[in-house]
């Protein structure tokens, strides 16, 4: 994403690119596979929220055929109980009504009604280079904040763990801001026929040969790139905008670049009839410590075309290392779905699973939100890496370096 971005605002700017892409297809973590049946997987669950900026800049929403979530979660507390909370950050005392009050107390709700208060009032830039917040890890802020432990492990572990793949909150808290921010105002959607299709949309936008598949650089020598196959090309300027793994392998190191280190998810996709009941929209969490089932998601809820006619599919993500073989991973989902779903989850087809050990990249407290993007004269890196793990942030460090190399 944080590649094709630089790429379109170039090629906007009349400046000619090439795209060099090791993989088979345009989007690196943003991709979709097919079944033959017809199921649509995106390798991980995934959204977009409609409001990040850098997002709302460049794609073409309606091309998209967005479809948003409910604003809200289904969670499982620690004792089986389930708990429906519709907007809890957009309309929090609302959302946490007496029947919810399990969730968290009045005083938990008022808080959140201030901090979308807060959050409305800054831009998004203010809130992502505030000092005060990145010196915190989210979990320190929640606490520092005043809500309850209650609130905190029934709905900020299994939300923003879902977000940040780590239910941990180590976080930095500047993030947190950001992306309750996000939820704030935007929904969290998928485009109708697979997350591919936003990487797909931006390599549209460019001209035919200027994306190279199966293309992998193997070095960088000043403003020339050597192919695995051997070929040496020549440019005014060069990108990396790998992953944090292969731009380290790829580039000198560079001064104040913190170590990388990775959250994983393993996502669990499960076939079932559809079923009969008028859908939700609604995401699910589980809040019981030592699960594996963390989230679950039924995408074709919103986007029908994720499945085959009368088929639901059933994404489930287990975030951080597990250890488990994937036979063993998928029975004791199982075993966990029929405790929360019912029976009927005991006959679900398991359909694939996706090992991600590289997700997102760590942003921990301390981290700076903007890494340098221009190295020297004609080289530059843009990726989430640069900057916190989101797909807006790889936008922005593109959408900045195209703008660095039309200034230069
Ligand atoms: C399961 C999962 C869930 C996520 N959920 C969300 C979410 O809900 N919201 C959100 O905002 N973000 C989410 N993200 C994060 C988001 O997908 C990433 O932040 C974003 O896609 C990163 O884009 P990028 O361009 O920086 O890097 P990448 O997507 O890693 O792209 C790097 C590209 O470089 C290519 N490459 C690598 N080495 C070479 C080489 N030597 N030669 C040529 N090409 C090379 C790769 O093939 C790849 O295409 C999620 C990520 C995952 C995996």
């Amino acid at each position: 994403m944080a590649g094709l971005t630089c790429a379109c605002y170039l090629h906007r700017a009349g400046r000619p690119v090439l795209v060099l892409e090791a993989a088979d297809a345009v989007g690196g973590r943003v991709r979709t596979d097919v079944t033959a049946e017809g199921f649509r997987l995106d390798r991980g669950f995934q959204v977009l929220q409609t409001r990040y900026p850098e997002v709302q800049h460049l794609l073409d929403y309606g091309a998209l055929q967005l479809h948003a979530f409910r604003s809200g979660a289904v969670i499982r507390l620690p004792d089986g109980k389930q708990t429906v909370l519709v907007n809890p950050l957009q309309q929090p005392t609302a959302a946490f009504s007496a029947l919810t009050s399990r969730v968290g107390t009045l005083a938990d709700k008022l808080r959140i009604a201030s901090l979308a208060q807060h959050v409305r009032g800054a831009t998004n830039g203010q809130l992502l280079s505030r000092h005060s917040t990145n010196a915190l890890d989210t979990l320190t802020f929640l606490r520092e904040y005043g809500w309850s432990e209650q609130i905190i492990e029934n709905f900020f572990q299994p939300f923003f763990g879902g977000v940040y793949l780590d239910r941990s909150l180590s976080t930095a808290a500047n993030f947190f801001e950001f992306v309750f921010k996000q939820f704030v105002e935007g929904d969290a959607a998928i485009p109708s026929l697979g997350m591919q299709q936003i990487p797909e949309q931006l390599a549209a936008r460019l001209p035919a040969g200027s994306v190279q598949l199966n293309t992998r650089v193997v070095a960088i020598r000043d403003a020339a790139v050597e192919l695995a196959t051997g070929e040496t090309l020549a440019a005014a300027a060069v990108v990396v905008a790998t992953d944090g793994e292969a731009a380290t392998r790829l580039l000198p190191a560079v001064a104040n670049t913190p170590p990388l280190r990775w959250r994983s998810t393993t996502c669990t996709y499960f076939a079932a009839p559809a079923p009969a009941a008028q859908p939700d929209k609604l995401l699910r969490l589980n809040a019981a410590p030592n699960a594996l089932a963390h989230n679950v998601a039924l995408p074709c809820e919103v986007a029908p075309a994720y499945a085959p006619p009368g088929q639901q599919l059933i994404s489930v993500s287990t975030h951080g290392e597990h250890g488990l073989p994937e036979a063993e991973l998928t029975s004791r989902l199982l075993q966990e779905l029929t405790a929360w779903f019912g029976s009927q989850a005991s006959q679900w087809r398991h359909l694939r699973t996706y090992t991600i050990p590289q997700a997102l990249p760590v942003y921990p407290a301390g981290q700076p939100a903007r890494q340098a993007l221009k190295l020297h004269a004609t080289l530059y890196r843009c990726g989430d890496h640069t900057a916190y793990p989101s797909l807006n942030a790889a936008m922005a460090s593109g959408r900045e370096v195209a703008e660095a190399i039309l200034s230069a």
